[in-house]
């Protein structure tokens, strides 16, 4: 394709928003540079590397393979091209902390006997729960999530109008909506959890996010062979085959709209593209990149943004094995609201965290030096909390006290290799606005055209990628957004 000959374009940012849209830019003929600040690219999908052991540092879950397929199928590839996928079984281990246990599973029988065992006709309930999901998944991708609808003119549409009525339905809680097929507490909290993934509350997240049980259950959890890191190189080497080319260790300092195009300066040196994607995080780019007069948003806007959960993450390096826990282990709370009260209204260290458990060891040897385990801990935090190296170490201390007690797996004194990354890391190393792992959360004023455009309305030419514009979080969103704002793009350019 060359709609774009003789287009410079600069990606501001090499997280997998700022890839994608790189891959498809390249591929309609433009001269693309990715202009990434750290030494890696992967952005929050970077990969730390340390004494044999090797540990993704962000993403950790491989969800929606046909997003990935599709991503590649544009340029004539496929996935197993650049990767091999392994589908994961089970998908999860649960550990609630009354001492009980069971593990999520895509086998639909196997998760209704589990439903049923809980609470009586539940079996029944997930069935049906489930073939919702379905429904509105393929709904919701086909109408409105692979076609960008970021400007109010794009709602106005036949497909929108038929589709109304369901998304009317789904305004409401993903909590109201589980409520009606569900009474028992885990039972709720099995299909709350994949909220999580969006970053919001099952209060504070619209039941149209059903999606994700089918995303779960029905798509199923997979892991790509060396970890999510090697999908990062896969798009990087798809790029170059483009032509893209990639700068690292360059951080911009200032985005400005000049006569002829945009001046990028970094810090060693400038660069002068025709237009500008920004991948970084769009407050970072409106309030530390752009002149007052080109931003789109002020102060009190990005202020009042519900902003999805920052992390508090142990990477530990660990002597012998960590049976029984799964490739992916959960440990949930007995007070899931008080868990969510402490992310999103009363901001605060959780006293009784809920976390995850990444251990890709238990699937994949090359990650961790033999006769050892790689895994890493993520406990979801407020944004913005304050974060100091008193606070990290007491909870460390706790967190795998409640690892022993919850899981029995004794981790304190066989602990090798030790990092640990919070809310000031991910400022400090992806100019994360108050620390958010994963950008804006989902909630029903930050859903699809109420996310912040992927078009700049103040300055033409100057494009946005990534989790905080639409579709949203996650990896595979962050692909679909690539894909939509070099259209976006593409067409302003005809
Ligand atoms: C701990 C954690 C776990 C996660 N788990 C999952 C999961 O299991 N599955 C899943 O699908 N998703 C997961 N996510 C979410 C997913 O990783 C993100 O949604 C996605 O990777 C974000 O991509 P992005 O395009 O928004 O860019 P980002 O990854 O945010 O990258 C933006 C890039 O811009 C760079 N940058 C910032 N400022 C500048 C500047 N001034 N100049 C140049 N470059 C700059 C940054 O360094 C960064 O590399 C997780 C995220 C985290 C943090």
């Amino acid at each position: 394709m060359t709609q774009l000959a003789d287009t410079d374009v600069a990606v501001v940012g090499g997280g997998f928003g700022g890839l994608s849209a790189a891959c498809y830019l390249a591929d309609a003929g433009a001269d693309v540079r990715v202009v990434e600040k750290n030494a890696e690219l992967g952005g929050r999908a970077s990969v730390l590397e340390r004494d044999g052991f090797r540990f993704d540092m962000g993403p950790s879950w491989y969800l929606m393979p046909d997003v990935f397929e599709r991503f590649f199928d544009h340029f004539d590839r496929r996935p197993e091209e650049y990767y091999d996928l392994e589908r994961l079984d089970p998908h999860y281990r649960i550990f609630f902390k009354d001492g009980d246990t069971c593990d999520a599973r895509g086998d639909t029988e196997y998760m209704q006997e589990l439903f049923e065992s809980y609470e009586p006709g539940a079996g029944e309930a997930f069935e049906e729960y489930l073939e919702t999901s379905r429904h509105h998944y393929e709904t919701a991708m086909e109408k409105f999530v692979y076609v960008d609808r970021s400007r109010l003119r794009d709602w106005v549409d036949p497909d929108v109008m038929a589709a109304a009525p369901i998304g009317l339905q789904l305004v409401g809680s993903m909590e109201g909506h589980v409520e009606k097929y569900v009474e028992h507490p885990k039972l709720k909290q099995i299909l709350q959890y994949t909220l999580v993934f969006l970053g919001g509350s099952p209060k504070n997240t619209p039941a149209l996010y059903n999606i994700m049980s089918h995303v779960d259950f029905n798509l199923g959890v997979y892991y790509p062979d060396g970890g999510m890191g090697a999908v990062v190189d896969g798009l990087v080497e798809l790029g170059e085959e483009l032509g893209v080319e990639y700068v690292t260790d360059c951080e911009v300092e200032g985005i400005t709209r000049g006569r002829d195009g945009f001046i990028v300066d970094t810090a060693t040196g400038e660069y002068r593209p025709d237009r500008v994607v920004a991948n970084a995080d769009y407050g970072h780019v409106e309030r530390e990149l752009l002149p007052e007069h080109e931003r789109q948003y002020d102060d009190d806007y990005w202020d009042s943004r519900t902003y999805a959960p920052s992390a508090f993450l142990l990477y530990l390096g660990v002597e012998g094995d960590i049976d029984p826990l799964e490739h992916h282990t959960l440990v949930l709370p007995r007070d899931w609201d008080g868990h969510f009260e402490q992310i999103f209204d009363l901001p605060s260290w959780p006293d009784e965290p809920a976390y995850y458990i990444c251990a890709p060891s238990v699937t994949d040897d090359s990650v961790a030096p033999e006769g050892h385990s790689n895994l890493f801990v993520l406990v979801p935090l407020a944004p913005g909390l304050p974060d100091t190296e008193a606070l990290r170490q007491s909870y460390r201390d706790e967190i795998l006290d409640d690892i022993a007690e919850h899981t029995g797996v004794e981790l304190k004194d066989r602990i090798v290799l030790e990092e640990r990354f919070c809310v000031q890391d991910f400022v400090e190393r992806y100019n994360a606005s108050r620390g958010t792992a994963l950008g804006l959360a989902h909630t029903l004023r930050q859903t699809a055209l109420l996310r912040p455009s992927n078009r700049s309305s103040a300055v033409e030419g100057l494009y946005y990628t990534g989790s905080f514009t639409t579709p949203g979080v996650g990896v595979p969103m962050c692909l679909i957004s690539g894909e939509h704002t070099a259209k976006a793009l593409i067409d302003d350019q005809r």
